[in-house]
């Protein structure tokens, strides 16, 4: 126990210097003196530990679940410049293991909440939030980091990261220059299953390089849903993906948000209806949430395991004391529980990271929707709302782009028309912008006869 004269350095409210006896000996020992498993050309010494006090800046990308437990497992590490992104505010069902927070927090920013906590509770930690969309942030800011760490449960949201830091790079006559690589360490949990993954930009596989991996969100054949639903899932699919497009119950524009209660209520008040047409039981107001927000149960142990991976690996980076990952790490306890590593391969033309534009092989009298749902459903392109526009006679020209309404409307006639018919011709470069990248992605079409 403290003394009443001494500073209680635990517990927060500490004024003095950051630094007691002993406070990093549990890092020292991994970087203050070699053993079997350190790096071929790692030189035990006490630089290392100061880099990470005072240096390393690192980036965690999410608040949640993974975040939580990253900030801790990092500031524990010796980290002390940490920025934390994270976009939500903190709710109820949040607080059985996203274990920084408290009842008092719920509605408040997750990113503020966890770095004030971090910070009291860890002399000399600095945690910098910012309660924003990774979207909002540009490449000044991703490019002050050493490591970039994401504890995301978005595909598109990890994707968009990936394409930022694969935007970074820099290439001097065709030779990738190391010092614009941002390491990517990459977690993700859904249930009892997990994965950690280190991604080091334009030399290791990237996020898209694997997207088949990752399944297609929608679940159930549409026919399934359409005609003969057997759950009661089926039947709140068919109200989310047929129904509330038809009738949109809060205006023409107006996209189903699962995070408004009054949504969800409409949407499970016509799937009670549709549930009691086909005889099926077990529609609920909680299970309507969960479909249409897709939510997979979030387990604690889960999320402390691979997020203590990641933050290994954010450690192994910056002390560059030990091999890293090579590259993905598989973790899973459903039954029993066991876990393998593998070596993700770089895709020869991932559409992300492979630098070649992309050849898209269609025929001239094919429509132009066909294009569109090309992009869409594709497993290693799979964008949400692409929009494609292009060059004719040196000027540009939008074909198709659904975000803006009034041009959705001005060029929805497109999506029946010809690629002959709108001028296109053969190696015509079309740009496709998306959610999933932050950079346009240029692709070459070639007519097939
Ligand atoms: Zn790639």
């Amino acid at each position: 126990m403290a003394d009443s004269d001494e500073p209680m350095v635990v517990d927060g409210g500490y004024g003095g210097t950051c630094e007691w006896q002993g406070r990093w000996n549990h890092v020292k020992k991994l970087l203050e003196r070699a053993g079997p498993f350190t790096h071929p050309d790692f030189e035990p010494s006490t630089e290392s530990l100061q880099f990470l006090l005072e240096t390393c800046k690192i980036l965690v990308i999410g608040a949640g679940g993974l975040g939580c437990e990253l900030l801790k497992g990092l500031a524990f590490s010796g980290f002390c410049n940490i920025h934390v992104v994270d976009m939500d505010i903190i709710d109820v069902s949040n607080l059985n293991r996203q274990f920084l927070f408290r009842t008092k927090d719920v509605g408040r920013p997750k990113a503020d909440v966890a770095a004030d906590f971090i910070n009291s509770r860890i002399p000399g930690c600095r945690v910098v939030p910012h309660f924003k969309k990774i979207q909002d942030l540009d490449e000044i800011f991703y490019k002050q980091f050493h490591i970039i760490v994401c504890g995301l449960d978005s595909v598109v949201a990890r994707r968009w990261m990936n394409g930022m830091l694969l935007s970074l790079l820099v290439y001097k006559d065709g030779v990738l220059d190391p010092g614009s690589i941002i390491p990517l360490i990459d977690g993700g949990t859904e249930g009892f299953k997990g994965n950690a993954r280190v991604i080091l930009p334009g030399m290791s596989a990237c996020i898209d390089c694997t997207l088949e991996l990752y399944p297609p969100q929608i679940n159930f054949p549409m026919c399934t849903i359409a005609s003969m639903p057997r759950l009661p899932e089926h039947c709140i699919e068919y109200v989310r993906v047929l129904l509330w497009p038809k009738v949109r119950p809060f205006g023409d524009s107006v996209v189903l948000d699962g995070d408004d209660p009054e949504h969800i209520q409409w949407v499970h008040q016509r799937s009670l209806e549709r549930a009691a047409e086909f005889n099926i039981t077990g529609v609920t107001y909680r299970l309507t949430q969960g479909v249409v927000k897709r939510i997979i149960p979030a387990v604690a142990s889960t999320n402390a395991v691979i997020a203590a991976a990641c933050a290994t690996e954010v450690f192994k980076i910056a002390s560059s004391a030990f091999i890293p990952l090579n590259n993905y790490m598989v973790f899973n306890d459903v039954d029993g529980l066991y876990t393998y590593t593998f070596e993700a391969e770089r895709k020869e033309n991932c559409s992300a990271c492979s630098q070649v534009p992309l050849d898209l092989f269609f025929s001239s009298s094919s429509k132009l929707q066909k294009v569109l749902d090309y992009l869409i459903e594709s497993a290693s392109l799979q964008m949400k709302s692409p929009a494609i526009t292009t060059t004719i006679d040196g000027k540009n020209k939008t074909l198709y782009l659904q975000s803006v309404a009034s041009i959705e409307q001005r060029t929805r006639p497109n999506l029946s028309k010809t690629l002959k018919e709108l001028g296109l011709t053969e190696g015509q470069e079309l740009a496709v912008a998306d959610i999933t990248t932050p950079q346009t992605m240029l692709f070459r079409l070639c007519f097939t006869s």
